[in-house]
């Protein structure tokens, strides 16, 4: 007899990080009112760019259902790739990109850990350092691929900033030839990124310690509203020669969460090495998914291959990453100049990207959903992308109630 495994009782229950229908049956049947998830980049107002795309595509007579080939699409893995790395990227001119086309960010995590698992020479046990805290999903990946999570101090709850010095201490105790996982930008969920001069102390230890990096690039563009700024850490570290691989999510910064667009990227040392690893991507790929998705695929090497299309993608990501900015500093005079809320609210102005992490524990969280039903995470993370002029006083008023 077989019995379903009951949500709550799995281990990873506790990781869901989003109040989705999707997610979980048990909030799906729940009233939702305020949704603070991640809302569109520019829903409301353009996505020209995107609709534009698409007519292109539904009226060109390439237009088919055939199958892509198992890396992917060549000309999306090139514009992902040169997106990521940038133009002018030493790398790809020397043919030193090993790139295949993902089931979004996600798979590109499961598949760049899968291939960590088989093929990275550990020098001790299969482990890969996280950040704590980090997206609630990185555990369970790498759990899944063998590979034992492990965690670097990363978010200092006293000054709800960087703890810089403890991560650095991570990186010099971990045994050389280690795998550190770096979100690139726009750190998920506490919204703390590096100072590019502290990404280049951190690049300095990590070669020193020939340890390995496995950037997450979930946000271009939401850290800074600049696409190249935002991938400041990835080609710093790839112009230093650091081994490493990129995992990159079309999701939000194009508003393409449900057609599944990402690519893995693995920065080798030449071009022989390419095609090694290509080919044992390509096995791997083979027997999970054989094909990757071509739709939004083909509407993303429109959107990055053309001048105009590509200008309105970049406007727009500025627009959005300005209106989030405004909320932070709204939210911020709401709570400290009207309601007068008890606690440090400094973090609200000083984070970057669609989150914001309250600092609120658990016991608050569910306290917000149940009395304002304003959803977020338990973690207190919450999406600042579904704040808005209308619902940002709601929101700040219950903050401040469960708060006192
Ligand atoms: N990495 C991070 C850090 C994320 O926050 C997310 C989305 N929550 C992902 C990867 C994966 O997103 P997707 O699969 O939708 O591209």
């Amino acid at each position: 007899k077989y019995q379903l495994l009951d949500p709550e009782a799995h281990p990873d229950r506790g990781d869901i990080d989003q109040y989705s229908p999707y997610y979980s049956p048990l909030e799906a049947r729940k009233e939702i009112h305020i949704v603070l998830q991640a809302l569109e980049p520019a829903e409301k107002h353009a996505r020209q760019w995107q609709r534009q795309a698409t007519q292109i595509l539904l009226n060109s007579d390439t237009v088919n259902h055939e199958y892509l080939p198992i890396l992917g699409h060549p000309e999306f893995n090139a514009a992902a790739a040169r997106l990521i790395l940038g133009p002018e990227s030493s790398a790809i001119r020397e043919k030193r990109v090993a790139s295949v086309q993902t089931i979004s960010g996600t798979g590109a995590n499961h598949l760049g850990a899968l291939f960590l698992s088989k093929f990275y020479s550990f020098r001790e046990d299969k482990e890969v350092y996280l950040s704590r805290p980090t997206w609630a999903n990185h555990p369970a990946i790498f759990r899944d691929a063998g590979i034992k999570p492990a965690e670097y101090p990363y978010f200092d709850p006293k000054t709800t900033g960087l703890d810089f010095n403890g991560l650095l201490k991570a990186l010099n105790a971990a045994p050389e030839r280690s795998v550190f996982l770096f979100h690139a930008c726009a750190h998920n969920p506490t919204g703390v990124d590096p100072t590019q001069e502290q990404w280049k102390e951190v690049a300095r230890v990590v070669l020193e310690c020939k340890h390995f990096v496995f950037f997450d690039c979930a946000y271009q563009g939401f850290g800074s509203g600049n696409f190249d700024q935002d991938a400041f850490a990835v080609r710093y570290f790839a112009n230093l020669g650091i081994p490493l691989l990129i995992c990159q999510s079309f999701a939000k910064n194009a508003g393409l969460y449900g057609e599944r667009v990402g690519a893995l990227h693995f920065v080798v040392e030449d071009s022989e090495m390419v095609n090694r690893v290509q080919s044992q991507l390509s096995l791997m790929q083979r027997t999970e998914i054989c094909n990757p998705p071509s739709y939004g695929a083909s509407l993303m090497i429109l959107i990055m291959n053309n001048p105009e299309l590509f200008e309105e993608w970049k406007q727009d990501i500025l627009t959005m990453v300005n209106r989030i900015s405004a909320m932070r500093n709204e939210l911020y005079r709401l709570l400290t100049e009207e309601f007068k809320t008890p606690g440090r609210w400094d973090h609200i102005v000083k984070q970057v990207g669609m989150f914001r992490y309250t600092g609120i524990g658990p016991k608050e969280s569910r306290k917000l959903v149940e009395i304002a039903h304003v959803y977020l995470t338990e973690n207190g993370r919450v999406s600042l992308a579904g704040l808005n002029t209308h619902n940002i006083r709601y929101f700040a008023e219950h903050l401040d109630k469960v708060v006192r």
